[in-house]
């Protein structure tokens, strides 16, 4: 009988609030019917007149890579206070600010951290957002940012899940240099089998992005081109930007795009592919042997901020609106308010028509410092 009550009581409830009931951050539930209007959300467009259409979430802070430019060991040691479990956003509030945003304009949704793999059923949260529909009916696109050391293990659920596409982080091929830069035991052949197996699922085509800093990895270009020229991944190149505070950017450590693009130029027959859609963030480059292509990102040389349509929702539950900013915008405490959906859109739709950030287009013109979100806290 008591089972009874408490069953009537919670149907009720879901069908006064249209909240589900998911007793845990890992049991699935179906995700619902959103109840934001669509129309509101469709004509939304921040300071600078740039739509909504992609949400990064970083689902952990936590990572096994000290990688030397984002998580410094002398900065992340083993007394590093992480975030504690409960501040974390669970499943479902996750997929309740997905479903929002989805309203809102988001079409790909891209899980990032930190490590994702590393958070306990990733792949239940993967199933939720793979039900979400845009306005019209459309799936959205779903994709996931991944050192890759869990890859070869977990890239079959992941599919299975609903996942569309992976990018693997990976800056150099040799052994030693690439334990060096990732300051862990991991073997890289570990990495390469993860990229495999993605691929060899569907998770495909396979991105692989290597970050690259003058001195320390720039060798590693050509031979990183000559592995992954003919495997059908797309390599790309992305240059060193100076995100958080910790690791001690500076400009001379940064090859240009332009410089890399002549480094391969006189390795290989190469030649510029137009653009596929509006906001893509590589320019990319075909192989004229029909090889494949490859990709540069010229986040610093040459910023692509006019077309940012990004907006980043951190592990406990705050928007960011740039890599580069110095806050976000709690909605943790709303989810765990009586707040409704509807309340929570308005929120989103104030704190993007307010958006001006365009750090990088800026990079260079006497901004103040100021203290930036950590890339490993927020995700690239
Ligand atoms: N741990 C996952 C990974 O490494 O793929 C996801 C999070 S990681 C912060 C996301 C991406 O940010 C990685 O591709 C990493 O190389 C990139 N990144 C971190 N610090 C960077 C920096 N200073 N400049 C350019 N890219 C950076
Ligand atoms: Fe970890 Fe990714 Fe940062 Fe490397 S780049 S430390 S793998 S979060
Ligand atoms: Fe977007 Fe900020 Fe990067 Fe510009 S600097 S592209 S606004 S994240």
């Amino acid at each position: 009988m008591l089972l009874v009550t408490i069953l009537i009581s919670l149907l009720y409830s879901t069908l006064m609030t249209g909240r589900i009931f998911n007793p845990s951050s890992t049991s699935l539930a179906p995700a619902r019917q959103p109840t934001v209007v669509a129309h509101e959300g469709a004509g939304l467009r921040d300071q600078l007149q740039r739509p909504l259409r992609d949400l990064r979430i970083s689902v952990t802070d936590r990572c096994n890579f000290r990688c030397t430019y984002c998580m410094p060991r002398e900065v992340f040691g083993a007394d590093h206070a992480f975030l504690p479990q409960p501040q974390l956003l669970s499943f479902e509030e996750i997929v309740r600010v997905a479903t929002i945003a989805v309203q809102m304009g988001v079409q790909k949704i891209r899980l990032t951290g930190g490590e994702p793999l590393l958070r306990k059923h990733i792949e239940n949260l993967i199933e939720l957002l793979s039900q979400l529909r845009t306005p019209d009916g459309q799936p959205v696109e779903l994709a996931m940012t991944t050192n890759a050391t869990l890859l070869a293990q977990k890239a079959q659920a992941l599919k299975d899940a609903g996942l569309h596409r992976v990018t693997v982080s990976l800056d150099a091929l040799d052994s030693a240099r690439f334990t060096q830069l990732s300051d862990s035991q991991v073997a890289v052949e570990r990495v390469l089998a993860g990229i495999e197996k993605a691929a060899e699922v569907g998770l495909a085509p396979v991105k692989v992005n290597m970050v690259v800093r003058k001195g320390i990895n720039d060798d590693q270009i050509i031979p990183m081109a000559r592995y992954f020229k003919g495997r059908g991944h797309a390599l790309r190149f992305i240059e060193y930007m100076d995100v958080g505070n910790t690791n001690g950017w500076n400009m001379a450590e940064v090859i240009t795009g332009a410089q890399i693009v002549e480094q391969l130029a006189h390795e290989f027959e190469i030649e510029p592919v137009a653009a596929d859609y509006y906001g893509e963030v590589a320019d990319r480059y075909r192989y004229v042997d029909g090889s494949g292509e490859f990709g540069i990102i010229t986040s610093v040389s040459n910023p692509f901020c006019g077309d940012c349509t990004r907006m980043r929702l951190s592990p406990e539950g705050q928007f960011f609106l740039c890599l580069f900013a110095s806050r976000g915008y709690d909605v943790r405490s709303l989810l765990r308010s009586q707040a409704t959906d509807n309340e929570i859109a308005a929120h989103l739709m104030e704190v993007w028509r307010g958006r001006g950030d365009r750090y990088s287009e800026l990079r260079g013109q006497n901004q103040a410092p100021r203290e930036k979100i950590e890339m490993s806290y927020i995700g690239g």
